[in-house]
C-alpha cells in the first residue's frame, strides 16, 4: 500500500534572507531557517550584530552571513539585494511600533511606522521578488504581520494601519506571483517578548491586560514561532499563498 508521504520541513540548498535579523523574531526565523538546512543571510543596520549572531549560527555548523541593511534606503537596499544571488525564502521582518493614543498621533510617529512597516517591507519584498522570478524557481516571501493586522486594538492605530497595510500587499502580491510559484504569506504573532515588547511590559497593568486576552494564558516566546516560519518556508505549505497564519494563542478567536 502507498501511504501518502508528509512533504519535507527541511530547505537544503536554500537561499533565505531575514531583515532585521540582529534580534528578536527576526533572530528567531534566521535560527530556525538555518537549523531546518537552509543558507540565511541575517540583515540589519547594526552590522555587529548580524555579525555576532551569524558567527553564533556558523559554530553550531549551520550556514549563515551578515549584510549591512537599512531597509529604508531604498536605493541601497535595491543595489545591496541586486548584488546578491537570488533567494529562495525571504522573511520580511525589520518593523517598529510607536503606540500612542489615537488623538495623540503625531504625523511624525505615522510616518516613521508607516516608513518601515509599509514602504520599506513592501519595496524590501518586491526587490527579492525580482530576483525569484529572473531565477525561476519559485519561493516562500513570508510577511512579518501581526495579530494587529486582523483585528484592532487602543494604541496601535498606526501599528494597525500597517499591518493590515502589510495583509492587503501580501494577498494581492500572492495573486500575481502564483504563477511564478513564488507563495506569499503572512505569519500574524500576538505579543511575543522581545526588545520590541520590553519597555511596553514594564507596565504592569499593560502586561495583565494582554495576558488576559491571549487566552493560552502567557505572552509569547520567539520560540513560539519558529515552527511556523519553517512550515511557511518549506514545502510543507506548499499549496499555502494569499494567507495569514495566526499565532495568537486565541486572541483573535473571540
Ligand atoms: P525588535 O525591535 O526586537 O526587532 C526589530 C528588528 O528590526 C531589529 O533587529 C531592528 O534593528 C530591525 N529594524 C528596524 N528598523 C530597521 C531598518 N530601518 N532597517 C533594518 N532593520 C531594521 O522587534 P520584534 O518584536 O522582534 O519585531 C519584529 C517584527 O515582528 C516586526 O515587524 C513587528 O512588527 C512584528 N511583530 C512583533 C510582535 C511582538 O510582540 N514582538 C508581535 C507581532 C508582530
Amino acid at each position: 500500500m502507498d501511504l501518502p508521504k508528509t512533504p519535507s520541513f527541511t530547505l537544503p540548498g536554500k537561499r533565505a534572507l531575514v531583515t532585521g535579523a540582529g534580534r528578536g523574531i527576526g533572530l528567531a526565523a534566521a535560527a530556525a531557517l538555518a537549523q531546518a538546512g537552509a543558507e540565511v543571510t541575517l540583515a540589519a543596520r547594526t552590522l555587529a550584530d548580524v555579525e555576532a549572531a551569524a558567527a553564533a549560527l556558523r559554530a553550531q555548523g549551520l550556514a549563515a552571513q551578515a549584510l549591512s541593511l537599512d531597509v529604508t534606503d531604498l536605493t541601497r537596499m535595491q543595489e545591496e539585494l541586486d548584488a546578491t544571488e537570488p533567494f529562495d525564502v525571504l522573511v520580511n521582518n525589520a518593523g517598529t511600533n510607536r503606540p500612542s493614543a489615537f488623538l495623540d498621533v503625531t504625523v511624525e510617529n505615522f510616518d516613521l511606522v508607516m516608513n518601515i512597516n509599509v514602504r520599506a517591507a513592501y519595496f524590501v519584498a518586491q526587490t527579492v521578488a525580482r530576483g525569484m522570478v529572473k531565477a525561476g524557481k519559485g519561493g516562500s516571501i513570508i510577511h512579518i504581520s501581526s495579530q494587529m493586522g486582523h483585528v484592532g486594538s487602543a494604541r496601535r492605530s498606526i501599528y494597525c494601519a500597517s499591518k493590515w497595510a502589510m495583509e492587503g500587499f501580501s494577498k494581492a502580491m500572492a495573486i500575481e506571483l502564483a504563477p511564478h510559484k513564488v507563495r506569499v504569506n503572512t505569519l500574524a504573532p500576538t505579543f511575543i517578548q522581545t526588545p520590541m515588547t520590553k519597555p511596553f511590559f514594564e507596565d504592569e497593568k499593560f502586561r495583565a491586560s494582554v495576558v488576559g486576552m491571549i487566552k493560552l494564558g502567557r505572552i509569547g516566546e520567539v520560540e513560539d514561532l519558529m515552527g511556523a516560519i519553517v512550515f511557511l518556508a518549506s514545502d510543507a505549505s506548499a499549496l499555502m499563498t494569499g494567507s495569514s497564519l495566526v499565532v495568537d494563542g486565541g486572541w483573535t478567536a473571540e
